[in-house]
């Protein structure tokens, strides 16, 4: 047997996985030999998932089983850097990555800025999910979401912003062009679990945004408020692992994704059939039987062809 088997033991009601969301912004030496003894680490534990591990910091998702998972944050808080570190923990059925991987990068979020934006020295106001909640109902507000597009149009705060990027790095030109006539207005920004916020809000504030506050915790917290139960977040939260989304409002069930042949409201996303597209795209169950799985008709002729 082999140390990443485990018996899972699970009481009535409970589920036997978990998802460990978290990041910090702390100085970490020499990103590659922190990976490569991280790696180790959590294969040690038999956990999987994804660590970014950057000069500026950590940002990982991880699973594992409650024991794994416990054991995880109990040594991590072991070490001073990340001994204040929140975690935020999804029950899971089952876990949420195939493998594991822990990669040094040059930024935890790829920005690309001429002059990086440390977010212990620039960042916006932090809000909890209840003054966020407030904060989003007062007249006047610009809501602005800080994820892609195609996580927005799953799920996504009501009235925000949607911005027309299909990766983080694209956010400066496209705040410099569309967003400057918002400087003077009090701006919410949000994102899965906070840690774009710190460098988007940063930035904002940089390019003369006077009053700029970020959602703490991101969405993922938002949901699990007791308070505000995930209210007036339309539709679903869009996750970098196998689940691709996760619930958030308890109080209403709002779906705004529409299906991409047949239009119709819808949430779930899938990968095109055809391997050389891959293209996710929010498709219904109908329209995927009848198309395949493609998500076109070039992609479907494809198949034909070879
Ligand atoms: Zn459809
Ligand atoms: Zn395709």
């Amino acid at each position: 047997m082999g140390i990443t088997e485990v018996t899972v033991i699970v009481s009535e009601g409970a589920k036997p996985y978990r998802v460990l969301l978290y990041y910090k912004y702390v100085p970490i030496e020499n990103p590659e030999e922190f990976a490569a003894q991280h790696l180790a680490f959590c294969k040690e534990l038999g956990l999987k998932g994804r660590i970014l591990v950057a000069p500026e910091g950590i940002n990982g998702t991880v699973s594992g089983t409650v024991e794994q998972t416990d054991r995880y944050i109990e040594e991590m808080r072991k070490d001073s850097r990340f001994a204040d570190m929140v975690f935020k923990i999804d029950d899971a059925d089952k876990p949420a990555f195939k493998k594991m991987f822990v990669r040094p990068k040059k930024e935890l979020v790829t920005f690309r800025l001429e002059e990086d934006i440390d977010p212990n020295q620039l960042t916006g106001k932090h809000l909890t999910p209840k003054e966020f909640y407030e904060a989003m109902q007062q007249d006047d507000v610009v809501i602005l979401d800080g994820r892609n597009d195609y996580e927005y149009d799953i799920g996504h705060f009501r009235n925000a912003i949607r911005p027309e990027v299909k990766s983080f790095r694209e956010f400066p030109k496209w705040i410099r062009e569309n967003m400057s006539q918002y400087k003077d207005k009090k701006i919410l920004t949000y994102c899965t679990g906070g840690i774009r916020c710190e460098k988007l809000s940063g930035f904002l504030l940089r390019e003369g945004f006077k009053d700029v506050s970020q959602l703490e915790g991101g969405i993922v917290t938002y949901g699990k408020d007791p308070e505000v139960k995930g209210q007036l977040f339309d539709g679903k939260c869009y996750v970098f692992d196998e689940r691709i989304s996760v619930p958030v409002n308890q109080v209403e069930d709002v779906i705004v994704g529409r299906c991409h042949h047949c239009g119709k409201p819808e949430d779930r996303y899938i990968n095109c059939a055809n391997d050389l597209c891959h293209l996710q795209h929010i498709c219904c169950e109908e329209c995927e039987e009848k198309h395949q799985g493609f998500c076109s008709e070039e992609c479907l002729s494809q198949l034909v062809q070879s």
